[in-house]
């Protein structure tokens, strides 16, 4: 293990005493899933968890988390980010099809394919960073696990 990356567990060591680890019920489901949206880290809520737009860190920087916890684990963000673009696109089109004229049929259907195209692309952090915080919400095994307790992978 590089030094740095010590100095980063140590000061992780800090991420028990957050404030949100003392919360419980449905304020805690929530700010877990606005760190999920903010791209933080579920545990300690540092902004580590993407190196570039697409790659992920393997671990939070600050208290080691890791984020891929197998093989497959962010199939769920896949169906968060479906699911939301579905979503949005099907209230889209019934808002904008009752609003326009029938004329424009053709551009909006160019305006959809163009959005159901370009939006999962700009939601991808967002889906992982929720799916994180998700599986935490409902896994809080994982959030109470200590740090120190793994080894850093490289
Ligand atoms: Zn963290």
């Amino acid at each position: 293990m590089h030094e740095s990356q010590e100095n980063n567990l140590l000061q992780g060591e800090q991420w028990r005493n957050a404030p949100m680890q003392k919360q419980r019920g449905l304020p805690r489901a929530l700010a877990l899933l606005w760190r999920g949206v903010c791209l933080r880290c579920p545990r300690c809520g540092a902004r580590s968890l993407f190196r570039t737009w697409f790659a992920m860190y393997e671990r939070c920087a600050v208290c080691g988390l890791r984020f891929e916890r197998e093989q497959g684990y962010f199939l769920g963000a896949m169906y968060i980010n479906y699911g939301v673009t579905v979503v949005l696109a099907l209230l889209g089109s019934f808002a904008l099809e009752y609003w326009t004229q029938p004329s424009l049929t053709h551009q909006l259907l160019v305006l959809w394919v163009g959005f159901c195209t370009v939006f999962p692309v700009l939601f991808f952090r967002h889906s992982r960073g929720l799916w994180l915080g998700f599986d935490f919400i409902f896994d809080p095994e994982m959030a109470e696990e200590p740090p120190h307790t793994r080894t850093l992978g490289r």
